[in-house]
C-alpha cells in the first residue's frame, strides 16, 4: 500500500508543477494533426465503399458527412 501511495503522489505533484513533459507535448501535438487530417480524410489498406458511386477505394474524403472516392469528391 505504501508502494501504491508513494508513486501517485509523485504522478499528481508532476502533474501539478509540469502539465506538458517536452517530449509528451511535442508527441501530443503531432498526433492532433493527424486526426485533424483524418477527419476529412480516411485511408483504408483492404478498401472501402466509395458513399456515392459504391466503388472500392483505398483513400476516400469525406464530403457532406460521407466518404466519397477522389472522382465523387467535390473539389
Ligand atoms: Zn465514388
Amino acid at each position: 500500500m505504501a508502494d501504491d501511495a508513494g508513486p501517485n503522489d509523485d504522478t499528481a505533484a508532476d502533474r501539478a508543477t509540469e502539465p506538458e513533459p517536452s517530449a509528451t507535448a511535442t508527441s501530443a501535438r503531432s498526433s492532433n494533426a493527424e486526426n485533424s487530417f483524418q477527419s476529412t480524410y480516411a485511408w483504408s489498406p483492404d478498401e472501402a465503399s466509395c458513399a456515392e458511386c459504391g466503388g472500392s477505394v483505398a483513400a476516400r474524403w469525406r464530403d457532406d458527412g460521407d466518404l466519397v472516392c477522389a472522382a465523387c469528391k467535390s473539389w
